[in-house]
């Protein structure tokens, strides 16, 4: 136990999760638990958090297992009793995917709805009962510009001819998530967040060129899991500001 902000990362073994649950550790003194479903990998980096002087543990964590979610969130229960902050980060994008590993577009919807959409509320969903207890709950939902439904039908900005069909779609009913448990969330003052972390160098983007760090890209995650009681809810933003739903 620990009279630390517990903040639970789902996916913060690599990429953003990563340096959200860094930035969190080491700049704002939270005890972050790595979520993570390579079990090994997860250890592996609250093991250097906690060699750096930082607090940090593991969990394993697949958020498309019912069984993993149940065993990583009745683990936090035991040894904290509480979640002061989830941040719901796993995701994958799989439409980018060519020849043979190709899926076929039902394949292709199931799983990246399985895990980004149907993973972060089930995900959501297990952790109530300890969010409920925190004296500020927050959560947030990584989502991307790419479910933004404005910038989809507006031809003058860059998302216009992407066409991910299943990825951007998934991230559209993320934003919804945000929505709803921000609402389901209200009595206890919880602020819940959909932000997007712009376009960043990590394994999902292929390490895009035109990406910024993984540090830049937590930016807006860390601070809406920073803030003060009767901060935003229900929003949708990235570093400089506003995006619209
Ligand atoms: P990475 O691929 O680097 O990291 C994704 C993380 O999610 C990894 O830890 C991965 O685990 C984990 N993950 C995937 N599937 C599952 C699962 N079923 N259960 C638990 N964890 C899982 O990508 P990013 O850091 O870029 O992505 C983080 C989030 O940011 C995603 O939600 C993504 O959609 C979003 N985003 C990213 C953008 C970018 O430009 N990079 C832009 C907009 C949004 P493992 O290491 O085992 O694969």
């Amino acid at each position: 136990s620990t009279s630390k902000t517990i903040a639970l990362i789902s996916g913060g073994n690599a990429g953003i999760g990563l340096a959200v649950a860094t930035q969190l550790a080491k700049d704002h003194g939270y005890h972050v638990i790595i979520g993570s479903r390579n079990e090994s990998a997860g250890k592996d980096v609250a093991a250097t958090l906690v060699s750096d002087g930082f607090s940090a543990s593991a969990v394993q964590l697949d958020v498309t297992s019912d069984t993993s979610i149940e065993i990583a969130v009745r683990k936090i229960s035991e040894e904290f009793g509480v979640l002061d902050v989830l941040i719901n980060n796993a995701g994958i994008l799989i439409d980018t995917l060519e020849g043979n590993e190709k899926p076929k577009t039902r394949e292709l919807f199931n799983q990246t709805y399985n895990t980004n959409v149907t993973g972060a509320a089930c995900l959501t969903e297990a952790c109530l009962p300890l969010l409920r207890k925190a004296s500020v709950p927050r959560v947030i939902f990584v989502s991307s510009r790419m479910g933004s439904v404005s910038e989809a039908t507006n031809k003058e900005t860059l998302y216009y001819n992407i066409d991910y069909k299943a990825y951007d779609a998934s991230k559209a009913a993320v934003n919804m998530l945000a929505i709803n448990y921000a609402r389901i969330l209200e009595d206890v003052g919880a602020m819940v967040n959909a932000v997007c972390p712009g376009l960043v160098q990590t394994k999902l983007t292929k390490f895009h060129p035109y990406g910024t760090s993984v540090e830049l890209g937590a930016v807006r995650i860390v601070q809406l899991a920073t803030a003060e009681k009767g901060g935003p809810t229900a929003t949708f933003s990235d570093k400089d500001g506003v995006v619209p739903w």
